[in-house]
This record gives C-alpha cells, structure tokens and sequence, in this order.
C-alpha cells in the first residue's frame, strides 16, 4: 500500500560544480543549506505520490530527493497503493477536472470512496512517520492521506500540486469543492505558477517552479563528435563516414508525403545540422499548436512579408527547414485524443504544396529507450536555430525551458506558462495568438532576418534558465518552505 523508492546513484553537487557555469547556482544551493540545515536535523521529510515511474513527478523527484539527501535534508519518497480499483480512476477525473475538461457528475458519491482509501493509507503510514518529521504530498492522490496523518500527528504539511488552469469554470469548480476539506489541515501548498492558486488557499501558498537537472541526457552538453553520432545512429542524419557506434534498435521515422513513415533520411538528408532549423518537440496534442505552427511555416515559405529582405535573410528563409517532433504514436495507444491529433496532423501535411512538404519534417521519435529519447530530444534543441513552443495552453512548457538552457532562442505563445519563462524581446519572441498562422510567419520571418539578435536572445534565455529554472534553485526553494514550517512548529 505504501512503498519506498530507491534512488539510483546520481551527479553529486561535486559533479555539478566541476561545470563552471554550473557552480553559482550550486554555491547559492549550498549557501541556503548551510543556513538552515541545523533546522533539519534528526527529521525526515517524506515525499508523497502516487507512481516511482511515469510522468514529470515521478521524473523529477530522483533528483529532488538525491540532492536534499546530499545537502543533509534526510528525504525518503514513498508511493502509495490500493486496491480499491475505482480510486485512481476517481483521481484521473480530479486531475482532468482541474484542468477544466470532463464532467463534473463523475465525481457525485465518491466522496466515500475517496475517504476510505485515505483513511487506509493514513492507517498503514501513521507508524512510519515521526513527529517532527515533515510530508510533502504530491498532486490529488494522496492528498486525503496527508490531511489526515496532519490531524492525527500535528505533523508539518505541504501539498504540491503540480496541475494548474489560469482560469475557472464549472469542471474546475467541482473539483477544488471536492478537494477543500482535504486541503484545509494544510500548513502550506505548493503551485507550479500564481495563475494556479485557487482562492481558498492564496494565504498559505509558495511558488515553486519546475526545474531542470542540467546533466540529465536531456539536458546535459554534447560533445560535436556525440551529437552527429545521436543524429546518425537515429537516423537524423546521413553519414559519409563509418559510424563510431551501432545505429539505435529504433530509429527517429520520418512521414513521407504518401502518408507512410520511413526513417528520418529519407527522402533525403534532413540537413539539421547545415539548414537554418526551427524546432518544436511535444506530446502530440492539440493544445501544443503543431497544426498552426506548420501553416505558418507555410506562409512564411510561400509570401513576402518583408520587401526588402537583405540577401543572407532571403537564404536563411529559402533554406529553412521545420521540424515537428513527438513520441512515436505507438507507445501511446491508450490514448486516442493523441492519435486523432496525430492522424490530423498528417492529413495537413499532404495537402501542403510540394515545395512546402520537402521542408517540413513530421518525425515520430522511438520511445523504446528513455535515455535515447531524451539525448535525441536533446540533439534535435541543439541543432535548433530556433526552439519553438507554439501551446495554446500551457502549465508551465519544459520544453522551453530545455531549449533556453541550450542557448537556444524561443518563439513562445502566450500560454502562461510560457509567458512565465520567454520575456518578449529579451529570450526570444512571443506570439499573442498561438492559432493565427500569419502571426506565426510574420514572427519567424523578423527571427531568421536577425541572426546576431537571435545570439543574443539564445544567450539571455540560457542564463535566465541557470537562474531561475534548473533544481538547485527548486531544492533552495524546497528547503526555505520546509524551514518556514519547521520554525512555526518549534515556536
Ligand atoms: N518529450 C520527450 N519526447 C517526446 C516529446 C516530449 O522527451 O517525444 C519531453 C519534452 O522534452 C519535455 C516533456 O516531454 O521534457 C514535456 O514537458 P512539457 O512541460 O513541455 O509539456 P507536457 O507534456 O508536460 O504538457
């Protein structure tokens, strides 16, 4: 019903700090430690959720819970269970609910349900936890559980939600109504961004952005020689040369214009490290604005925007390819939303003109191996001129963040997440309107015409993301949160 989660061996902050342009934000995480570390001692702070695989929590606590350890937070992550089947049923409605979709009459009678499992955990945790440990409870599944262990023991209480919708309606409503009573005992919550803070609880609220781990295979450097490899081996890229190592069991397929997917080097070579290549990498939902991002790209090949382009800017734009890349379709069968948007998507694309087509690059990327996914992810961000995220909607956009760590200048929408991270003007562009293809090229269009200040962009989003949005920052802000709770309960 509950388990403990081993952590496998990760990057110390000593392996961090042998980067150099790592080492500010790891010495202002080791700062805030020094400072408060004292508070911590002889408590355990736990972290609560409901999966140790799947999904950005799951993805992300390794190397929360690896770096608090290491700074002498003694952190344990434990994953709750039941067996009650109708439970992660009734959360996955809460979730969707609180992202504004689904119908609210699903969640009529199981407020039962919903208090017994609750009751059962808190049963089978209760003994674990001391009394001046402190539990951090992520997102709705085991929120129940926390408010009743907080009301038993006195325990210090977080409850971390990761889900956030900048606005109301009748789903959301339903939602937080069921949800309040068990958010109540609550010392304090966590969101993601304060366009998410519901307004029962913006008295008793911190900000906490998610984060990157800059050495992940995600987000970590390549070397020149690793990355043309990452791109041949998943054929990306063709190779005149022998290659270093064995191509990828899978490989990145690319849609061929009679519908068909084949690997990414055919018809022909891509060109992503030669041809100026705009990139945009998500889940393949409709939110995420594929659709009018590949009409703008269209626009942007087809029309003039701009009388007078110099000669370079003219190049760039005949040369330029896009990129559109997502998980392969196949590994998402349970999700049908996913390959409606998928088979519309390639409908779109055959009926791009010719010219168009040769210059746009549906790819599905192989999903068999995490780790050769993420360094393909991270490849394709690199090889980016420019890194797109076109959302109409958007919690917070990691993969703007994965690309403003790589340098990359971003062309946002104004989804609030996005705005959140993009300044306008400063890390990159914004478009005010995610589903208006013309904005979109008229965006492009003034990006490609302006090397140096896409340098320069590229440049600032790097380092707002090392200030702001890798974990140290995440774990010193973790650790200031807790301490708050930690002192109140002392005094
Ligand atoms: N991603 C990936 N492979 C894919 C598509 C997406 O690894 O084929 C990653 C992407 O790099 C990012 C995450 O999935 O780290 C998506 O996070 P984001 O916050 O952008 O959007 P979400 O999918 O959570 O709505």
């Amino acid at each position: 019903m509950i388990d403990l989660v081993d952590i496998d061996a990760r990057p110390t902050l000593d392996d961090y700090g042998t980067y150099l342009h790592l080492r500010p934000a790891v010495e202002r995480l080791q700062e805030t430690a020094d400072q408060y570390r004292a508070a911590f001692e002889g408590r355990t702070v736990w972290m609560v959720n409901s999966t140790a695989e799947g999904g950005g929590v799951a993805e992300m606590l390794p190397t929360l819970v690896s770096l608090l350890r290491e700074v002498g937070v003694a952190t344990e992550w434990a994953v709750i269970g039941t067996e009650h089947e109708a439970f992660f049923p009734l959360t996955k409605t809460i979730h969707n609910l609180l992202h504004g979709a689904g119908d609210p009459a699903l969640l009529e009678d199981h407020e039962a349900l919903y208090a017994t499992v609750s009751r059962e955990l808190a049963d089978a945790f209760e003994d674990r936890l001391g009394p001046d440990d402190v539990l951090v409870v992520h997102d709705p599944q085991p929120l129940g559980m926390g408010a009743l262990l907080k009301e038993r023991t006195g325990v210090p209480a977080i409850w971390r939600c990761h889900i956030g919708l900048d606005y109301e309606n009748a789903q959301t409503r339903a939602a937080w109504d069921f949800l309040a009573p068990w958010i109540a005992p609550y010392d304090q919550t966590v969101f993601s961004l304060p366009d998410y803070v519901p307004q029962a609880v913006a008295d008793r609220t911190t900000i906490i952005n998610p984060a990157i781990d800059p050495l992940s295979p995600k987000n970590r450097g390549l070397q020149l020689q690793e990355l043309t490899s990452v791109l041949v081996d998943a054929a990306l890229t063709a190779s005149i040369h022998p290659p270093l190592t064995p191509p990828y069991d899978a490989v990145v397929k690319r849609l061929q214009t009679n519908g068909d997917f084949a690997p990414a080097t055919q018809p022909e070579d891509l060109g992503v490290l030669f041809r100026p290549t705009i990139v945009q990498v998500s889940r393949w939902d409709e939110l995420k604005g594929f659709a009018p991002l590949m009409e703008g790209f269209a626009r942007l090949k087809k029309r003039r925007w701009n009388g007078d382009r110099s000669t370079l800017h003219q190049r760039r734009l005949d040369l330029s390819r896009l990129v559109l890349a997502g998980p392969d379709p196949a590994s998402i069968q349970d999700d049908p939303e996913a390959q409606a948007v998928f088979q519309d998507l390639i409908r779109a694309y055959q009926h791009l003109h010719p010219h168009v087509q040769r210059d746009v690059a549906v790819l599905m990327l192989p999903m068999e191996s995490l780790v050769k996914n993420a360094l393909i992810v991270n490849a394709l961000q690199r090889c980016a001129l420019v890194v797109v995220q076109n959302s109409l909607r958007e919690g917070f956009g990691l993969t703007a963040t994965e690309g403003m760590w790589k340098g990359r200048p971003i062309l946002a929408s104004d989804a609030v997440g996005l705005r959140a991270q993009v300044r306008d003007g400063t890390d990159g562009r914004r478009v005010r309107e995610a589903t208006d293809p013309d904005e979109i090229a008229r965006t492009l269009d003034e990006m490609l015409s302006d090397a140096e200040l896409c340098e320069a962009w590229g440049h600032n989003a790097r380092n707002r993301a090392a200030e702001r949005f890798l974990v140290f920052e995440q774990v010193r802000q973790w650790i200031r949160c807790m301490h708050g709770l930690v002192e109140a309960r002392a005094a």
